[in-house]
């Protein structure tokens, strides 16, 4: 929410316009008004990774939006978000012009709402099953946008956090390894069922991926802040710089009197193509690229740990971290930031928003392209990439279309810098110490879909560490269903 839209809060024009505006809409047919659009900073405003480009719904906006919901006997949106929020029940908090009540609403059942509200794919989890996409060929409700508006209506008010619910200590010490959303918010819960949590993070910063993968454009860091912040008012201690499986291992904290754990370490190990050339100087993995970038001030010159900044750069991939990589590199003063992806643009895994963003400012698309090899420069360091390329053959067990090689098509690009983005994999640091923790051939680990208990009984697990990457909103519902996993196996005890 802009600074502009504040005035709307001041006493004594608190309630006159809301109310006004409620009175003009209630002769409006519902499915008349049109969706609200998200007000963004112009693409010529956006060349700093601070700044943030969505800038939200003002309270206008939000009442209107609110008032297209149709308030469904049956919301099917509902069953198209992964932890199930009242969407509905929030949304006519809004319409009624109940703000904070609408993110206390959404708080039953989220805790990152003003995270999800920015980062969920939305066009294909909520908004997807919205009786207007449905069954009336329309735009939906637009959920995500005023899901990120009733939580910065609550945060910018200072109501967030004021209020921290009484509980009952009951000593027991509870360990969860990685900071990330999973952790986050398995940390919560168990905080409030009373137990003693404490979060043990490698790096030097709290937030996962949150913090150190989605950049500041997107997501800014101060809203992590507040989370991190409720959750020390709940109790929960956070060490940092603490790598379970060197610093010390599991067994260690199980000495020290910790009879519950929960693993949510992610899957922060990025996958190669294993072409040749991959080991060049100026091939990076977007992992590295963007924590140097977001952790590591690596854009500031007067830093120990620079980056060097790419003149051309290639990034490989098409999901959300090659987008927030190529953005970046574009806005460190890149001349040249091309996507390569294998397949279309329309089999793209990256949010639409990102993609049409990316195009507004700049970014060139190679779809239907592949590299094979990289051509040195005589010194060590990237030159160029030979890209082939592609045809869209069948469809693969996916549903995407195959990316088939055409014979003959390859090509020399000239680059200074590549990011190759195309996956990842769980980090194995810990499950390789812990024979008896079961995992699959892909590293994650397997858990009771029911509890998150993993073959150790007294641990659990979710996030990325169990699906491999996926989303943030999946990530805080494993958290939280391992929470109550915990807590029943703890009774138990
Ligand atoms: P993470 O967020 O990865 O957190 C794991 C934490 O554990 C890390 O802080 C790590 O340092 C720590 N850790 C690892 N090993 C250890 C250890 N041995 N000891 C102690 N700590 C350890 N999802 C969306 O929904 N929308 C998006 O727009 C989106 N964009 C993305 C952009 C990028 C660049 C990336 C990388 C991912 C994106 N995702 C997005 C995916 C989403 O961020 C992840 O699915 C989610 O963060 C997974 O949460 P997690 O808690 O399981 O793991
Ligand atoms: Fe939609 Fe995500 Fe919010 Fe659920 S958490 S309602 S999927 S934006």
């Amino acid at each position: 929410m802009g600074e502009s839209n504040k005035d709307f809060f001041q006493e004594g024009r608190k309630e006159d316009w809301r109310v006004n505006l409620r009175e003009s809409l209630k002769s409006k047919d519902r499915t008349s008004i049109e969706r609200a659009e998200m007000p963004v900073l112009a693409p010529e405003d956006r060349n700093s990774i601070n700044c943030e480009v969505n800038m939200g719904l003002s309270p206008e906006q939000a009442l209107i939006e609110a008032k297209r919901c149709l308030d469904c006997l049956n919301p099917t949106c509902i069953e198209g978000c992964p932890i199930g929020i009242n969407i509905p029940g929030f949304i006519k908090n809004i319409e009624s012009g109940d703000f904070l009540k609408a993110a206390s609403t959404l708080k039953e059942t989220n805790v990152l709402p003003a995270v999800c509200g920015r980062v969920c794919p939305q066009e294909i989890q909520c908004e997807a099953s919205c009786f207007y996409t449905k069954k009336l060929n329309k735009k939906p409700v637009a959920i995500g946008y005023l899901e990120r508006f009733a939580a910065d209506y609550e945060r910018e008010n200072g109501i967030n956090g004021k209020i921290v619910p009484e509980i009952r200590n009951t000593g027991i010490k509870v360990g969860i390894i990685g900071s990330g959303p999973a952790g986050l918010a398995a940390a919560g819960d168990l905080a409030k069922y009373g137990y003693k949590v404490t979060i043990f993070e490698a790096l030097h910063q709290i937030g996962g991926v949150l913090r150190y993968g989605i950049p500041e454009f997107r997501l800014p860091n101060r809203i992590v802040d507040v989370e991190i912040e409720n959750l020390k008012k709940l109790g929960v201690t956070f060490i940092k710089n603490f790598v379970i499986g060197k610093t010390a291992e599991i067994d260690d904290l199980r000495n020290e009197g910790y009879k519950a754990f929960f693993i949510g370490s992610g899957a922060g190990l990025p996958r190669f193509m294993n072409i040749p050339g991959e080991n060049l100087i100026g091939i990076y993995s977007s992992n590295e690229y963007l924590t140097r970038v977001n952790l590591m001030n690596a854009a500031d010159p007067d830093y120990d740990t620079p980056i060097h900044i790419g003149r051309r750069v290639a990034v490989i991939g098409g999901g959300n971290t090659a987008m927030d990589s190529v953005r970046t590199a574009k806005r460190l003063g890149a001349e040249k930031a091309i996507i390569l992806y294998r397949r279309s643009m329309e089999e793209m895994p990256a949010r639409k928003e990102e993609v049409e963003h990316a195009i507004e400012e700049g970014i060139e698309f190679r779809c239907l392209e592949n590299p094979v090899r990289y051509i040195d420069n005589g010194k060590g360091r990237v030159a160029q990439v030979i890209v082939q390329k592609m045809r869209a053959g069948e469809p693969d067990e996916s549903g995407r279309r195959k990316a088939v090689p055409v014979e003959g098509s390859e090509y020399a690009l000239d680059v200074d810098q590549v990011i190759v983005s195309i996956g990842v994999s769980p980090n194995p640091l810990i499950s390789r110490q812990m024979p008896d923790l079961n995992v699959t051939r892909s590293s994650t680990l397997v858990i009771n879909s029911e509890t998150m208990q993993t073959s150790v009984p007294d641990i659990f697990a979710g996030g990325d560490i169990v699906r491999g990457g996926a989303t943030v909103i999946l990530a805080m519902g494993d958290g939280r269903k391992a929470a109550a996993g915990i807590h029943q196996y703890l009774q138990n005890q």
